[in-house]
């Protein structure tokens, strides 16, 4: 019986051309072009199809759909010309959050990256001797001038942070072993766990110490003639409390000196930006570790640097060397167009022109300022939209694996979601045009100043205008 309900339903669908005859759908190829039409037709009849076959659509269903049929593929055109990559606003009041792409690019980073990929570039050309060159010399210089004239350090570049560990194991410890305290095993979020980037790398994982406490005895009675690098990895997303102890840098640094092997720290943020002026310590900067005496330092350029998706490598000219001769290399290199953004993010914190770097100017906004924001938008919001709202006090989050502890003052509209859930509300406010994330706490949304850029409040506010208004 059902079986025969849906060959009939089937049969009912039109085909494709017979849908393109049609008058109506005839004008909207005109403007939308026949080839976009097809597909947005093939697309809508395979839906119907699909809800058939899988019993979601009976015969009233069916009417329903058939009489419709027009306006959805005109959704449907309209759905396939939208870009799938969008802009949101930020309003969770974590600065560096991965999910929705790190390091906002400031205007003359763009500008950069814009003359660079417009036209030919020196990319691999040294322009004076005429002459295939490398890619690496155009961030050398500047990294140098801004970790001191130590002209026995190098830097490279890859894609990512991870492929920056993967790639420096893979150069220094394949085959051997490599020490790391248990304390520091961490999995970052998207899967990047120490032991498995170091299982793939080939070198060998030998964990000493306890979660809690590691030794710098334990790491010295770990090393064996196999034994090729010892490791500090940063505890980006967690801390541990309480009954704690792992040795300093400085002693894992003589150890490393005294058994002549290479001491190899994974920084994961690598803030090039001394974080106590806006009020967090503790956090390690490129400069402190390699000051420290680290062999090698990997380190992201989208985290606090505030730069394009990279993985940069700091270290021993020497080490830094035999890394980049590793075929592997090649694989993991990164394009011109994230040279361009490097450079002037680099350039920008040689001239101390730390506004320049979104992130940064995220962080270093006075919380007066964000306070007066968030009452200027929550008076309008009441007004027009008859909101309830008030504006609180909250805490931002550097993110991006820096100071996992530290917070920022910070000020929020927090929104009454009236007769809905917060969720709800949430998701609408999600899902307009504009798309806002904000967070969710003690039922209402909380939109925090912090993240939004200050030409962003009047798309705030209409945002949450049409939400309200859907309730
Ligand atoms: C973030 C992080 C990584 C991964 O860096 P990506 O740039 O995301 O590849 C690796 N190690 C540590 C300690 C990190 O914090």
């Amino acid at each position: 019986m059902k079986g025969t309900i849906k060959t009939d339903l089937l049969r009912e669908l039109p085909s494709v051309d017979e849908l393109l005859r049609s008058p109506e759908l005839q004008a909207l190829a005109e403007r939308e072009g026949h080839a976009a039409m097809a597909e947005a037709t093939r697309s809508v009849l395979a839906t119907l199809r699909r809800e058939i076959q899988e019993d979601r659509l009976d015969a009233s269903g069916m009417k329903l759909a058939l009489n419709g049929i027009s306006e959805a593929i005109e959704r449907e055109l309209r759905r396939q010309a939208t870009y799938s990559l969008r802009p949101v606003i930020n309003a969770t009041g974590v600065i560096l959050h991965t999910n929705l792409g790190r390091a906002p690019l400031g205007a003359s980073t763009i500008e950069r990256i814009r003359e660079v990929a417009t036209q030919y570039s020196n990319l691999e050309f040294d322009i004076e001797a005429g002459e295939r060159g490398k890619r690496d010399v155009h961030v050398q210089r500047l990294f140098t001038s801004l970790f001191g004239a130590a002209a026995e350090r190098a830097t490279v570049v890859v894609n990512n942070n991870a492929a920056a560990v993967l790639l420096t194991l893979n150069s220094l410890a394949e085959g051997g072993e490599v020490v790391v305290s248990r304390g520091e095993l961490v999995e970052i979020g998207g899967s990047f766990r120490i032991p498995d980037v170091m299982a793939k790398s080939g070198a060998v994982l030998r964990e000493v110490g306890t979660t809690n406490r590691t030794r710098i005895a334990d790491y010295e009675r770990a090393i064996t003639e196999r034994t090729r690098m010892l490791l500090r990895v940063h505890r980006s997303n967690f801390e541990i409390v309480g009954f704690t102890e792992q040795p300093s840098l400085a002693d894992l640094v003589a150890l490393g000196r005294k058994r002549n092997i290479p001491v190899v720290e994974d920084l994961g943020s690598g803030a090039l930006f001394d974080l106590r002026a806006v009020g967090i310590h503790g956090e390690p900067s490129v400069a402190e570790s390699l000051a420290a005496g680290v062999d090698v330092i990997t380190y992201s350029g989208d985290k606090i640097l505030g730069g394009p998706q990279a993985g940069l490598i700091t270290g021993r000219a020497e080490l830094v060397a035999r890394i980049r001769s590793n075929p592997l290399f090649r694989a993991l290199r990164v394009n011109k167009l994230t040279y361009a953004a490097l450079e002037a993010t680099l350039m920008a914190y040689l001239r101390k022109d730390y506004h320049a770097i979104p992130a940064l100017r995220l962080m270093n906004t006075p919380a007066d300022d964000l306070k007066c924001r968030a009452e200027a938008i929550a008076v309008r919001l009441r007004k027009e939209a008859r909101t309830e709202c008030d504006v609180i006090t909250v805490e931002s989050l550097v993110g991006g694996g820096a100071a996992p502890a530290a917070t920022l003052p910070s000020f929020a509209v927090a929104i009454g979601a009236k007769g809905r859930s917060a969720d709800e509300l949430a998701a609408a406010l999600r899902q307009s045009p504009q798309a806002v994330i904000a967070r969710v706490e003690d039922g209402r949304v909380l939109l925090d100043l912090r993240t939004v850029f200050p030409e962003q409040d009047g798309a705030v506010m209409e945002a949450v205008m049409a939400a309200i208004g859907k309730q």
